[in-house]
C-alpha cells in the first residue's frame, strides 16, 4: 500500500510548506484544511494546517510522521487556501503569516506542546524502559515541554514513545495547547423517565406534600419545560430553574439526590445573544432616492463585480445595504458586511439585528476568543450566519455561499492592517475573494478613496450617486474660524474659540448635542521643560512620551513602555515642566470648566478598552444623559445621533500637516466625516471647523463639498510625482539593532534593487520612527507603474532580499514589505 504524505503550513515567518507522512491509520481523519501537530525541528511541536495530500514521498531529507489530527473534519474550506496564496503572493509575506492571521487563536497552537500524566490512567501492560523513565519525570514535574523532554532525555527517539503513552492515555496533551478553546458548560436539569408519566408524576406531588418548597421546584420544572404544552418536558438550565423559582439551589440537590431530577453539564453556546429567536420588523421603505439607488446597484451589479455607492452622509445608505442584503438572502447567498471600526458595530448590530434577527452574527476582536471560534465552527456547520457582521478580519472566516461583501467606508485606512504581517488591506481582499467566489462588491462612503473613485472613472468599478440627505435635510452649514489670528489677539477661550463657545451654548439651551473632535488621544501629548526644552523620550523607540493625566503616566504608543512623570526636569533641574499639545482628555478639562451645563463622555483608544465600553459610551450620549462626545477618528466614522446639532473640530491643522502623500485626500475625508455627525435628522446642523491654516486649499474644498475638485487636484499631484493611483508603492523595510549592520544592508539593498528597477527606487531613509523597540529601522520605496507586471517585480524582490540576507555580517537581519501601503 503505497503511503500518503501531507503537505502543511506551519505558523512561522517561513516561506514554505512542510511534508510529513500520514499515520496509516489515521488516513482517513486527515483531510485538506485539517488541524494536525507535528514535530519541528530538534524538539518543536507546532499545530499544522494540511494543504495538500499526496503520495510523493520526499527523497531529499527523512520524512516526520504526523504526531496528532485535531480535526475529524477541516476548519478551512477549500477557497481559503486560494486566497491564503493570493495574500502571501501579493502581500509578500508567509503563508504562516496569513496563518496566524486568518485563524482565532483558539484554533492554533504556536507556543511548543506540554504534556502531562493522565491521572485516571490506569496501567494495562508492562511499560517498557522509556515510557517508564518519561512517566517518572512526569510524576516529578506534573507537566513537561516535548522540547524540554528530549533535552532530558538526549539520544532517545522519543516521539514514537509519546506516541505510543498518547495512545495508551497514560499522558496527555496540556488541555489548553492542545485547543485552547474551551466548550463553555452549563449545568442542566431534566425530569427522570419514571415521572414523566402522568400517573407518576401526580403520586410523586402527593409525596412532595410534606415538602412543600421541593413541590414548588417540581411545579416550576414543569412550567419552564414545556410539560403543559408538548407534554414531554425539555431539560432547562439549572440556573434559570432555581433563579425563576427563587428557591435555594439545595432544594433541587435535595431533589437529584431523591432520584426526581438529573443533573448534567452540556456544552452551552456563547453566541446566546446572536441566537436567540427575536421577532423581526420589516425593513424601512426606501425613499425615493434610496430606492433609485437600490436599482441602480443591481443593474449595475449586471457586468460589474464592483460598484461603488457615493452617497453623502446621512444619506441613507445603511438603509440601501438593508435592501440589498435581503435581496441576495432571498437567493439563498450569504452576505459579509464590512465596517472600518469597533466603535461602529454597535448601532449597526442594532440596526442589522432588527431586520435580520438570529440570522446575524458579529466577529471582531473584541469578543472573546472563545467567542471567535464558535463563530468559525458555526460558519463550517450546517446552520452557519446568513449575514456577518464585522471588522478586517472577518474576511477570514468560512463562507459556504458568499453572494456580497459590503465594505462601509471604504475610504478608512483601518481597513489596512498595520503590523504584523501581511498587511492586507480588507476592501482589496474583498475584491479577490467575491471575484473567486462569484459574488460582488459593494464599496460605499460620502468620501470614496481616490483610488477607487478613479477605478470608477476608468469604467473598472460601478458608481451609483446619493446626493441628498434623507428627508432631504440639508448637508451641515461649515464655518471655518481662523484660531491663529484668534490666538495672537489672546480672544480664545482655552482651545475654543468664541463663536464655538456661542454655537455650543446655544445648542445645550436648545437641549441638543454637541461632538468635539481632537485628533488625539491623552491629555497633552507632551510635556516640555520650559527652561531647556527637554522632552521625555521612550527608551527603546525614537518617540517622545504622551501624558495621560488620569493615570498620571507618561507612555510609548509604539511600544506601551509606561513611566511616572517626573517632578523636575532631569536634564537641567528646572521645575516647570509644561503641557504643550492638546488630547481628548485635556479637552474634556476644559469643556467642564467653561460650560457648566456639559454632560461629557469620551470615546478614545484609552476609554474602549472592553467590549461594552463602546456601547456604554454611545447609549449614554444617545439616551441623552451626556450631551457632549469628545473624540478622536473613532467619533468621525458613520455613527448615527439624531440631537447633534453642532461639530466642534477644533484643530485642523494636524491633518492638514501630516507629512504623506495622502494627507490632503484624508483630512478632506476626515473633516467631511466629522462634519456628517451633525444635522443628521430634520433640521441643518452646524460644523466650527478651527484651523491656523483658513487659506488651505481643502478647507475651501470642505466647505463647499467640492470632492470632486478636491480628486482633480490630487490627481495632478499624484501624477506629477508618481504616486497612487498612476504608481504603485512598496515599502521595504529593513530592521536592525546595531545601526551599522543596517545601514550597510539598507545601501546594498538598495544598490540591487536599482539595477533592476532603476529610478524607482527611493532611499534608503529614516522612517518618521526610526528606532521601535530597540530595532533600527530603514525604508526604501519602490514605485512600479500600475500595469506594469508586478509578479515580476515581487520575484526579484525576494530574490535580492535572500541575496542581502545572506551577506556577509547581515545576520539577524529582518526585512518585510508594506504593498500598497497606507
Ligand atoms: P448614512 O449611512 O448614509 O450616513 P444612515 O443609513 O445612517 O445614513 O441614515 C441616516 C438616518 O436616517 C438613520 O437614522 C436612518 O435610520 C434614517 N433613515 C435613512 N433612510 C431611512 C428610511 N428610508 N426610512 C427611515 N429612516 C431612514
Ligand atoms: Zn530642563
Ligand atoms: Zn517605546
Amino acid at each position: 500500500m503505497t503511503s500518503k504524505y501531507a503537505d502543511v503550513i506551519l505558523p512561522l515567518p517561513i516561506d514554505a510548506t512542510f511534508t510529513y507522512l500520514i499515520p496509516q491509520q489515521q488516513e482517513n481523519r486527515v483531510g485538506v484544511g485539517s488541524r494536525v501537530i507535528v514535530p519541528f525541528g530538534r524538539s518543536k511541536f507546532y499545530t499544522a494546517i494540511v494543504w495538500k495530500i499526496h503520495t510523493v514521498a520526499p527523497v531529499d531529507f527523512e520524512v516526520k510522521s504526523i504526531a496528532l489530527v485535531l480535526d475529524d473534519s477541516p476548519v478551512l474550506l477549500p477557497y481559503q487556501f486560494k486566497l491564503w496564496k493570493w495574500i502571501s503572493d501579493y502581500y509578500l509575506c508567509t503563508l504562516g503569516d496569513v496563518y496566524k492571521a486568518a485563524l482565532p487563536a483558539g484554533l492554533k497552537l504556536e507556543s511548543e506542546t506540554v504534556i502531562q500524566l493522565n491521572l485516571d490512567f490506569k496501567l494495562d501492560h508492562r511499560l517498557s524502559d522509556k515510557e517508564n523513565q518519561i512517566l517518572n519525570i512526569l510524576e516529578e514535574e506534573e507537566e513537561i515541554a516535548i522540547s524540554k523532554l528530549t533535552r532530558r532525555l538526549e539520544g532517545v527517539n522519543l516521539m514514537p514513545v509519546i506516541k505510543k503513552l498518547l495512545e495508551a492515555k497514560a499522558i496527555e496533551l496540556k488541555e489548553e495547547l492542545k485547543s485552547r478553546y474551551k466548550p463553555k458548560t452549563e449545568r442542566m436539569i431534566a425530569l427522570v423517565d419514571r415521572y414523566q408519566e402522568e400517573r407518576e408524576l401526580s403520586l410523586l406531588f402527593e409525596e412532595l406534600n410534606r415538602a412543600p418548597k421541593q413541590q414548588e421546584l417540581v411545579m416550576k420544572y414543569i412550567e419552564l419545560s414545556g410539560w403543559l404544552t408538548n407534554k414531554k418536558p425539555l431539560e432547562i438550565a439549572r440556573k434559570k430553574l432555581l433563579d425563576e423559582a427563587n428557591i435555594s439551589s439545595a432544594i433541587c440537590t435535595a431533589l437529584v439526590k431523591r432520584g426526581v431530577f438529573y443533573c448534567y453539564s452540556q456544552n452551552k453556546t456563547r453566541l446566546e445573544d446572536f441566537l436567540e429567536e427575536v421577532e423581526v420588523e420589516d425593513a424601512h421603505e426606501l425613499s425615493e432616492p434610496q430606492g433609485r439607488a437600490y436599482e441602480e446597484i443591481i443593474s449595475s451589479f449586471q457586468d460589474k463585480d464592483v460598484t461603488l455607492l457615493h452617497g453623502v452622509t446621512a444619506s441613507g445608505k445603511t438603509e440601501v445595504y438593508i435592501k440589498l442584503i435581503e435581496y441576495f438572502l432571498k437567493q439563498g447567498k450569504q452576505v459579509l458586511y464590512l465596517l472600518p471600526e469597533i466603535a461602529l458595530t454597535t448601532q449597526i448590530t442594532a440596526r442589522l439585528k432588527r431586520v435580520f434577527g438570529n440570522q446575524l452574527g458579529v466577529y471582531h476582536s473584541r469578543f472573546s476568543d472563545a467567542e471567535r471560534v464558535e463563530v468559525w465552527m458555526k460558519q463550517l456547520s450546517e446552520s452557519p450566519f446568513q449575514v456577518i457582521l464585522g471588522v478586517r478580519s472577518s474576511v477570514f472566516l468560512p463562507f459556504k455561499n458568499l453572494g456580497l461583501i459590503i465594505i462601509d467606508e471604504e475610504h478608512e485606512t483601518t481597513y489596512k492592517q498595520q503590523d504584523p504581517a501581511p498587511r492586507y488591506h480588507a476592501r482589496d481582499l474583498s475584491i479577490v475573494l467575491t471575484t473567486l467566489l462569484g459574488g460582488k462588491s459593494l464599496l460605499g462612503t460620502a468620501t470614496p478613496s481616490i483610488e477607487s473613485w478613479d477605478n470608477t472613472q476608468k469604467g473598472k468599478y460601478g458608481l451609483v450617486q446619493l446626493s441628498e440627505r434623507f428627508k432631504e435635510v440639508k448637508l451641515p452649514h461649515i464655518i471655518p474660524v481662523d484660531i491663529k489670528e484668534l490666538f495672537r489677539k489672546k480672544r480664545m477661550i482655552g482651545q475654543f474659540s468664541p463663536v464655538l463657545v456661542e454655537q455650543m451654548t446655544e445648542a445645550f439651551e436648545r437641549k441638543e448635542q454637541v461632538i468635539l473632535f481632537q485628533n488625539r488621544r491623552g491629555y497633552a501629548p507632551l510635556i516640555e521643560c520650559t527652561a531647556c526644552g527637554w522632552v521625555p523620550k521612550c527608551t527603546s523607540c525614537d518617540v517622545s512620551l504622551t501624558l495621560h493625566k488620569g493615570l498620571n503616566v507618561l507612555s510609548c504608543h509604539y511600544c506601551g513602555h509606561t513611566e511616572i512623570p517626573p517632578h523636575k526636569c532631569p536634564s537641567c533641574g528646572g521645575e516647570e515642566l509644561s503641557q504643550r499639545g492638546f488630547g481628548t482628555e485635556r479637552i474634556e478639562d476644559e469643556v467642564k470648566r467653561i460650560f457648566p451645563q456639559a454632560r461629557c463622555t469620551r470615546m478614545d483608544f484609552d476609554t474602549t478598552r472592553t467590549k461594552k465600553s463602546y456601547e456604554q459610551i454611545i447609549s449614554s450620549f444617545q439616551s441623552g444623559e451626556a450631551n457632549v462626545l469628545i473624540g478622536t477618528q473613532m467619533v468621525s466614522k458613520g455613527l448615527d445621533f439624531d440631537k447633534v446639532s453642532v461639530v466642534g473640530i477644533l484643530n485642523a491643522d494636524t491633518m492638514l500637516n501630516y507629512p504623506d502623500f495622502r494627507s490632503y485626500e484624508r483630512a478632506f475625508q476626515m473633516i467631511a466625516q466629522v462634519a456628517g455627525r451633525a444635522g443628521r435628522k430634520e433640521k441643518q446642523g452646524i460644523v466650527i471647523l478651527q484651523t491656523k491654516s483658513i487659506d488651505h486649499p481643502i478647507i475651501q474644498q470642505v466647505i463647499s463639498n467640492d470632492y470632486e475638485g478636491m480628486v482633480r487636484d490630487q490627481l495632478t499631484e499624484r501624477r506629477l510625482f508618481s504616486y497612487p493611483p498612476y504608481f504603485r508603492l512598496i515599502y521595504v523595510y529593513l530592521k536592525h539593532r546595531d545601526s551599522v549592520v543596517l545601514d550597510r544592508a539598507a545601501n546594498l539593498m538598495a544598490g540591487k534593487l536599482r539595477l533592476v528597477f532603476n529610478n524607482r527606487v527611493l532611499g534608503p531613509d529614516n522612517p518618521p520612527v526610526a528606532r521601535i523597540q530597540g530595532l533600527y529601522i530603514k525604508k526604501l520605496v519602490l514605485k512600479i507603474e500600475t500595469g506594469s507586471s508586478i509578479k515580476q517585480a515581487r520575484y526579484s524582490l525576494r530574490i535580492i532580499q535572500e541575496e542581502v540576507i545572506r551577506s556577509p555580517g547581515a545576520k539577524s537581519l529582518q526585512v518585510y514589505y508594506d504593498v500598497d501601503p497606507m
